[in-house]
């Protein structure tokens, strides 16, 4: 697993607060069960030189809890958590 050398201070997908950020170029699986410690991931498509990667931004149960705190009264963001 790699980090990004810049991250960025937002989840690029959501735009959430994010815990932390991981590089991947090859398959993996993940579990989509309920996590102790992070209630979502996103997936963000991005290149490292040439090669393409994903990039996971990983967000914790207070951070999504917070994210929905401030959109409660705009909420039209369909809940994607099943
Ligand atoms: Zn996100």
């Amino acid at each position: 697993m790699e980090v990004p050398s810049d991250p960025p201070e937002r989840c690029p997908v959501c735009s959430a607060t994010y815990d932390s950020v991981s590089v991947h170029e090859a398959g993996l699986i993940v579990n989509m069960c309920d996590n102790e410690r992070y209630r979502r991931v996103c997936f963000d498509p991005a290149t490292r030189g040439s090669t393409p990667v994903i990039e996971f931004y990983h967000h914790t149960h207070a951070q999504i809890r917070d994210e929905q705190r401030a959109h409660a009264l705009t909420a039209d963001t369909p809940d994607m958590s099943g």
